[in-house]
């Protein structure tokens, strides 16, 4: 059946996990409310203990919330135990079964399910040819590699055909090679299947390389949902910014504010027009976030200046650390492509051009 664009596969209302009671009681989620697209490659990325795993487990069926309801298609979910749920999980730890063969564990979830041998067989063939493992039907899962065993979890998790497929940190147990290159497997499998993917990360960069959209929590909390794009160059909160990528604050005064933009000045004296997060009307002081490659190192000129203190060279490009003349630190960020750039050296003089459309107001 083709997707429908925009339709929602699970919603999440308002719904709160409490561990423990007394002093001892933890919120693991306060108060969350999200809405998933069907087909959608949906990411819950943060800090380690954020509430990322609860959220998976209560829409999985392995917990339940304290408060609040989660939907599928419509429907709330809490009357059906995990097994009824047309939702599967793919662990961290891939969980198959050691003594059992590749196709063996592929098609465990069918048997459970009870389907015909014949209708199993033919899925379990269907399932090795997604995930390329066609040649290892016959291996124990004891006797393939790491990333071998991460195509047949995946491969095990797909085969009952679920609506919604959970992710727990599927790659991290991986290398860096295998997981860039697992990460590219992850996006193909959920493109030919047309399945959702709710995948959970601490990794930012996991989940800008492979993300439909993105929520970004801590403590608990949901604090930005959105593209890639805009998560990384429009970040509402602190956390958000800071959380992804590197960032520059600068301390603004408000001056005047018009159609989603302001003009803020900096503490140089410097004016730039900055954007504001949707719905948001800050008056007097605020933060503004301008991300390194936003801004642009010149000898002579600029918005602010500053005295360089270090570069750093990454190969694709090169930080320059400015330390400006306000005390506060800014790092700009320049690409080495042959011939261009200009090259600063420590003790150096700089100005900062910060782009337009570079700055970004935050709420906090
Ligand atoms: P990680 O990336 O480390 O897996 P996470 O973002 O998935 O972290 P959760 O595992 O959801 O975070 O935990 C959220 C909070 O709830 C943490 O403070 C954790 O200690 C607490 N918590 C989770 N499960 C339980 C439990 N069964 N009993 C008590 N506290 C729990």
């Amino acid at each position: 059946m083709p997707a429908t664009p925009g339709k929602n596969a699970i919603e999440v209302r308002g719904v709160r996990k409490v561990f423990g009671t007394g002093e001892a009681q933890v919120a693991a989620l306060d108060t969350v409310s999200v809405s998933i697209r069907e087909n959608e490659f949906f990411t819950l990325l943060g800090p380690s203990g954020c509430g990322k795993t609860t959220l998976l487990r209560l829409i999985a069926g392995f917990d339940f919330p304290s408060d609040g309801e989660i939907m599928l298609y419509g429907e709330d979910i809490a009357p059906l135990p995990p097994f009824k749920r047309p939702v599967n999980t793919v662990f961290q730890s891939y969980a198959l079964f050691p003594h059992m063969t590749v196709a063996q564990n592929i098609g465990f979830g069918l048997e459970m399910l009870g389907k015909p041998r014949a209708e199993i067989d033919a899925r379990v063939a269907e399932m090795l040819k997604l995930v390329r493992m066609e040649k290892l039907a016959k291996r124990r899962t004891s006797q393939i590699s790491g990333g071998q065993q991460q195509r047949v979890a995946l491969a095990r998790a797909l085969a009952p055909q679920p609506k919604v497929l959970l992710l727990d940190e599927p790659l991290s147990a991986l290398d860096y090679k295998l997981r860039k290159e697992m990460q590219i497997e992850l996006k193909r499998l959920q493109h030919e299947t047309g399945i959702t993917f709710i995948f959970v990360t601490h990794d930012q960069e996991e989940a800008l390389t492979m993300s439909d959209r993105i929520a970004v929590m801590s403590s608990g909390k949901i604090l930005q949902v959105g593209s890639p794009r805009d998560i990384y160059d429009r970040p509402a909160e602190r956390f958000v910014a800071d959380f992804i990528g590197e960032t520059n604050f600068l301390d603004a005064r408000i001056d005047s504010i018009e159609e989603g933009r302001a003009k803020v000045t900096l503490k140089s004296g410097a004016t730039i027009s900055a954007t504001l997060p949707d719905g948001f009307k800050p008056d007097g002081e605020a933060t503004v976030v301008i991300r390194p490659e936003h801004a642009k190192a010149v000898k002579d000129g600029g918005d602010i200046s500053g005295v360089v203190e270090n570069v750093v060279y990454f190969g694709t490009d090169t930080h320059v650390h400015i330390r400006l003349d306000d005390g506060e630190t800014f790092t700009v960020r320049q690409q080495n492509a042959r011939g261009a750039g200009t090259s600063f050296e420590r003790g150096q003089r700089v100005g900062i051009v910060i782009g337009d459309d570079a700055a970004q107001i935050l709420k906090d």
